[in-house]
């Protein structure tokens, strides 16, 4: 029987960072398995920020150059203003698209800031860098032996064997996705992937096993589901909603002139992106949790972040989520010219996106109120990335934090193995448990400002929030950890 030292559950970006870690520190007899039948071009944008590029340049330097490479051609290809889309060759950059600018009801600039990698390093120590999220997992991918990441295994259950040592990962293979409806990916592609690897191969079922698995399967993660879901935590096992979705609208083909100009003179003003708001222009005490993101490519399209309750989404699409759209904006005073812009949304071209979270504090929701949620390790079994604290994008932290999980984990592995610490429960407890409380009270602060955007409310909260998110110190956490 072969039994792997770890298998990775998911290569998605935290999945392989792990694995990268881990090879690199000695531990060749691994395995990363992902559900998709073939690793294809799927996912949004993700920006890479300080803190995440120090965890990657620290756990790997090769997977840190390639990365940071990637993504810089990916902003000098596409003249990237900041829009987590393509931009046309043919549009020139304006002064403007180097900088993400938000704007209050008025039109006037609240906020400016940088998407230029140099300006962040300067301030940070580290820069800002867009990367697909599909070249990210690709570029990560290049980093290890082919043989040791499989695409086609769905695991659809998870095993403790004291028995035997280890955990029974049991997979699928040759199966249609199952419907998600947690909804990731804006393309819906990655959560419906229905193309055969080998149409003449039937389902099957296969069981690996391992010394210890890290779980990476994403927000909607099945090992997560197994772990929690006949226990006192079942409320955990599956994504809480978190109180906000997005309402997009990819491209709107028929502006009239008029709308056109406004919208460029009120609000466009030469940018390519903007963030609009009823925010004050500076140390507002008043917030609003409804935002419009504007941008500009062939054509005009919108992202709106709404607070809304999941039941007033559910079944909506087309007309009907236009409506919704339209009555929030209306509610929060948004003004006409962009209501109008909202109206003219053509209903084949309008999709909704519920975000959700895995809440790495007790929670104050009706869902799971005032209770601890669980620890991110049983057993041999531990929670990384987005499957131990998924949460909506807003402060783009999601994989930021996932590399720093990557890290963090992959030493204290690596610890076990030095040690051949592989049978003694106690001392796995004991890595598994520093790793999450070196990780869970930063993870706590990140998604109470995702959750309440605290950090725009004032500029010393900004600032607290800059020096503590982005400037957190890889080094000393290493130290921390022996
Ligand atoms: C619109 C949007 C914008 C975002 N922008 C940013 C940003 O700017 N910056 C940022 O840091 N983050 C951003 N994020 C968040 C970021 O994408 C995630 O935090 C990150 O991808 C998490 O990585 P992960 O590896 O933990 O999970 P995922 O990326 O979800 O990968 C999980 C992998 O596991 C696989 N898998 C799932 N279930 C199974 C199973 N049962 N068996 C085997 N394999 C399985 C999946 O196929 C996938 O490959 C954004 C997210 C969204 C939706």
């Amino acid at each position: 029987m072969l039994i792997y030292d770890v298998i990775i559950v998911g290569a998605g970006p935290i999945g392989l960072a792990t694995a990268i870690s881990l090879r690199k520190l000695g531990i060749e007899n691994l395995l990363v398995i992902d559900q998709a039948r073939v690793f294809r071009q799927v996912g949004q944008v993700v920006d890479l920020l300080p803190n995440g590029l120090k965890a990657l340049k620290y756990l790997d330097f090769q997977a840190y150059e390639d990365v940071k490479k990637t993504g810089l051609e990916f902003l000098n290809q596409a003249q990237f203003s900041g829009e987590k889309t393509e931009i046309t060759q043919e549009q020139k950059p304006s002064k403007a698209s180097s900088e993400w600018v938000s704007r209050n009801l008025q039109g006037q600039t609240t906020r400016a800031v940088s998407l230029k990698y140099d300006d962040w390093f300067k301030d940070y120590g580290e820069g800002r860098v867009p990367i697909t999220w599909y070249d990210l997992q690709t570029t990560l991918r290049n980093q290890l032996p082919q043989n040791q990441v499989k695409a086609n295994h769905r695991c659809i259950n998870i095993v403790d064997e004291p028995e035997t040592g280890c955990v029974r990962i049991d997979c699928l293979s040759n199966i249609e996705a199952e419907a998600n409806p947690y909804a990731y990916w804006a393309d819906g592609q990655k959560d419906n992937d229905t193309q055969p690897q080998n149409s003449d191969t039937a389902p099957q079922e296969k069981s690996l096993r391992a010394k210890l698995v890290v779980a990476a399967d994403g927000i909607n993660s099945t090992v997560r589901r197994v772990l929690y879901a006949n226990s006192q935590y079942h409320t955990f096992a599956k994504p809480e909603y978190s109180g906000f979705a997005a309402i997009i609208c990819e491209e709107i083909t028929e502006i009239p002139n008029k709308l056109q100009t406004e919208l460029e003179e009120k609000f466009f003003q030469g940018s390519r992106i903007l963030t609009i708001s009823n925010d004050e222009i500076s140390n507002s005490t008043y917030k609003s949790n409804q935002r419009m993101m504007l941008f500009r490519r062939q054509n005009v399209g919108y992202m709106l972040h709404l607070a809304l309750p999941l039941n007033s989404l559910q079944g909506k699409a087309g007309n009907a989520l236009v409506d919704l759209a339209l009555q929030e904006l209306e509610k929060a005073s948004f003004p006409d010219v962009l209501q109008q812009l909202v109206q003219k949304s053509p209903p084949a071209n309008i999709l909704q996106r519920p975000y959700y979270i895995h809440r790495a504090t007790v929670s104050d929701s009706v869902q799971i109120p005032g209770v601890i949620p669980p620890a991110w390790s049983q057993g041999r079994i531990v929670l990384v990335g987005d499957a131990a604290h998924g949460m909506p994008p807003f402060m783009a932290q999601g994989a930021n934090q996932g590399f720093e999980d990557a890290l963090l984990i992959a030493r204290l592995i690596a610890n076990i193995a030095q040690k051949n610490n592989w049978d003694d429960m106690q001392a796995i407890a004991k890595a598994f448990e520093k790793y999450e409380s070196l990780r869970r009270p930063l993870m706590a602060y990140v998604q109470q400002a995702t959750l309440t955007r605290f950090p725009s409310s004032s500029d010393k909260n900004q600032l607290d929030y800059n020096q503590q998110v982005y400037c957190s110190n890889v080094e000393q956490a290493m130290e921390a950890l022996l």
